[in-house]
């Protein structure tokens, strides 16, 4: 099974989160002013709306001693709104043999928390190799759960959600692209993607090449002002991209299994006769998204005329 498969179940250690705390599996933290125990906290942080910091997130972040950071400009940002200055320091998952021994030590005695720019680190960031280190050397790990863009878009798709299979950036170049579509082709599980705005059409046109004209969405700057989240197939989602450029903004793919096709809404079906809009005539606009989505011609033809009117 690839290693970055997030669906539930699998041989794995466990971490046994056992204290006073721990009521009815819950972990409160029994004083929220108190020094933090040493160890490394994973902390995962907004992925655009700063109300997604959790109250525990907040609450570790300002008792840490030291935070490992992608970028210290970013996390500065983020300790300003808690009013609070933390010593921090760089951490890559490639800084370095020097660099993490360093950190695992100072771990034995202080509460060193890790986090990314945005989201969950570790996934599609920094971490992994620092978690195992730290694991290998004893030292206590505890993860603060929060936003994760894969997980976010994976809710507002409108895809399956049973079994899902993460994939992170694929390659950009071309072959090595169209190999990685080509290992998962059957995998039956919903697919979720990274990706940036001018590489969006071409991936969406290399899915539809490798894995047929399955249902997919484009889900882009989740939790900000203009959060979108668009549910069609590769072919018209592929179309729409190519025709308007890349969008602006952060983007996460997410394709649906082999052989599922959920309809596409009324909302999806505006934006694509929108977009048809502009190039086609009301008829060639509504046999287009008709074809694309399955849906009934002769409603998009009205709902084509209403839009045109409305320019
Ligand atoms: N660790 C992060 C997480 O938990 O989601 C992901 C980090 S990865 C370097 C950054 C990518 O995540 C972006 O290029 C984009 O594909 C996705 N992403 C992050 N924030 C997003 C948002 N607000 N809306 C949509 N996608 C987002």
């Amino acid at each position: 099974m690839p290693k970055n498969l997030l669906a539930g179940g699998g041989l794995c250690h466990v971490h046994c989160l056992m204290n006073d705390a721990t009521i009815n599996g819950t972990a409160d933290d029994p004083s929220p002013e108190a020094p933090l125990p040493p160890g490394l906290y994973i902390v995962a942080t907004p992925i655009g709306n700063l109300g997604d910091l959790s109250p525990r997130a907040a609450s570790i972040l300002s008792r840490a001693e030291t935070i490992a950071v992608e970028d210290s400009r970013v996390t500065a940002k983020l300790l300003n709104r808690l009013g609070v200055k933390r010593r921090m320091t760089p951490y890559h998952d490639h800084s370095g043999d020097h660099v993490r021994p360093a950190l695992i030590a100072r771990m034995a005695t202080e509460a060193v928390a890790l986090v990314s720019d945005a989201g969950t680190p570790l996934i599609s960031d920094p971490g992994y190799k620092l978690v195992r280190d730290a694991r290998d050397a004893g030292i206590a790990v505890t993860t603060i759960p929060g936003p994760c863009a894969a997980v976010a878009a994976l809710t507002l798709a409108g895809l399956p959600t049973d079994r899902f299979f993460f994939l992170g950036f694929l390659p950009s170049k071309e072959k090595a692209r169209a190999d990685a579509i080509a290992e998962v082709a059957s995998v039956r599980a919903t697919l979720i993607l990274y990706e940036s705005g001018p590489r969006l059409a071409a991936t969406l046109s290399a899915l539809e090449r490798g894995l047929g004209d399955r249902e997919a969405a484009v889900v882009r700057e989740i939790s900000k002002t203009f959060e979108e989240s668009v549910t069609a197939p590769l072919s018209a989602l592929a179309a729409r991209y190519l025709e308007n450029g890349g969008p602006k903004g952060e983007i996460v793919i997410v394709v649906g299994p082999p052989g599922e096709a959920p309809a596409a809404t009324d909302a999806d079906a505006d934006i694509l006769l929108r977009d048809a809009l502009n190039r086609l005539s009301v008829g060639q606009a509504a046999s287009e998204v008709a074809k694309a989505t399955g849906l009934n011609r002769r409603e998009l033809y009205s709902r084509a005329i209403a839009i045109r009117g409305e320019s």
